[in-house]
């Protein structure tokens, strides 16, 4: 028999898995404990942290959309993250891109501060990035691409090869794009990291992290210490990530088709001064993007003419895109990355990063792309962004404690 194609594991891996009843969706299992067969005889299964048949089945199903021999479940995107920094002793060096998740950002110079690893920061989208990583001989390197909220990409291949001669293990966090469009470990990287939060359960109701390894014995690994320190995911949030993940592919699609089209609309806007999609020919990095990705996925960023009071005004009157942080549910999300998902970072470094007080990203739903095109061009035309016919009351927004908060 061929090779089953991803959306058909997505939907079919553990159905009709019920020895007991025959139920086609595998039943939902809460125990905490499970009776001993005999006096020495350990059934599949003995305690819920070390292991549950719900968390089980949603592991090996992204396990095999990632094409890695392991995968662990956890209870967050971050404690996904956290999981992998324990390969690491106090003396190795992680390397990181500087545009990686804040909350990952946040983690790695915590534990730097403490002591737990030796950190360096490096811009991974720049080949001159490469030699440095040979120099310092890192543990592990981390890459995350397309990168959030500019969309830059990191050649992962490339990275992989450097990394490889560096005697370095490669991490990536492919959250943005999710298995359905980019396998990491299909170009040699080690470790693949999620927030199934995002694109994996896809309805924004449920908190979660994935960690797939490309060889058994690195899963195992893996296992133990997410076992040892006890982050492994519930039972029910396992059940209804899985149930999310079964219409991953159809998801995709429809997110990403409506993503182009959006970032084709906001192109030829006269209130846009820039867009970042890694679909568009304009976006510098579309011929490697076409390379290592499946799709260009469902986010896009883009600057309004103007400065943060047309932001401000354009946010507020839309209706279609609720204004919220996170990503990946099958609702239009629209955020303001300076005041919202990147506040915590200070003003110099949040400028290199690209996050200006203009610039707009949206995790782009599933809904009809009439509505939310007629839905950006009503709010345009009524806050008309940079022009001076604008309404001055709206514009003159100013930053409140409210804006300030960490992610
Ligand atoms: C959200 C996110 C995380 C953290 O995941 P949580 O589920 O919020 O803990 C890590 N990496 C990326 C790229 C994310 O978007």
């Amino acid at each position: 028999m061929s090779e089953r194609n991803k959306s058909t594991i997505a939907v079919r891996h553990g159905i009709e898995a019920d020895k007991h009843h025959g139920a086609v969706v595998p039943p939902l299992y809460l125990s905490t404990t499970y009776s001993f067969a005999d006096f020495d005889t350990k059934r599949d299964y003995d305690y819920g942290r070390s292991g549950n048949p719900n968390r089980d089945i949603l592991a090996e199903t992204l396990a095999q959309l990632e094409g890695g021999e392991r995968g662990i479940i956890t209870a967050t995107g971050m404690s996904a993250v956290h999981l992998v920094t324990q390969l690491l002793n106090n003396d190795d060096t992680l390397v990181i891109p500087h545009d990686c998740y804040g909350g990952s950002y946040r983690l790695f110079t915590s534990l730097q501060k403490r002591g737990l690893l030796n950190l360096v920061v490096l811009d991974l989208t720049q080949p001159e990035s490469y030699q440095q990583i040979l120099d310092i001989k890192p543990k592990v390197v981390w890459i995350e691409t397309p990168s959030n909220p500019i969309l830059r990409l990191t050649d992962i291949e490339a990275v992989v090869k450097t990394a490889k001669r560096a005697g370095a293990l490669v991490a990536a966090d492919n959250t943005f794009l999710s298995p359905a469009l980019q396998n990491p470990i299909k170009f040699g990287v080690d470790i693949v990291v999620h927030s199934t939060t995002k694109y994996i359960n896809g309805h924004s109701d449920v908190v979660g992290g994935a960690v797939i390894a490309r060889t058994a014995q690195l899963g195992e690994e893996l296992a133990w210490w997410a076992n040892n320190i006890g982050i492994t995911g519930a039972p029910f949030d396992s059940y209804l990530t899985l149930r999310g993940l079964r219409t991953l592919n159809v998801r995709l699609k429809q997110h990403q088709e409506n993503a182009l089209a959006i970032a084709k609309y906001l192109e030829q806007s006269d209130y846009v001064s820039q867009v970042y999609y890694p679909g568009l020919e304009s976006h510098p990095q579309h011929e490697l993007a076409k390379k290592q990705q499946a799709g260009f996925g469902g986010m896009v960023s883009f600057d309004i003419k103007g400065g943060l009071g047309d932001s401000a005004a354009f946010l507020t009157s839309l209706k279609e895109f609720s204004l919220a942080e996170s990503l990946g549910g099958v609702e239009s999300l629209i955020c303001h990355p300076a005041t919202m998902t990147h506040a915590g970072m200070d003003a110099t470094a949040r400028l290199e990063a690209g996050v200006g007080d203009t610039l707009i990203r949206i995790s782009v739903g599933i809904e009809e792309l009439d509505d939310l095109v007629a839905d950006l061009e009503q709010a345009f035309k009524r806050t008309s962004p940079g022009q001076s016919t604008g309404s001055d009351e709206a514009k003159t927004f100013k930053l409140t404690p409210a804006h300030t908060v960490l992610w």
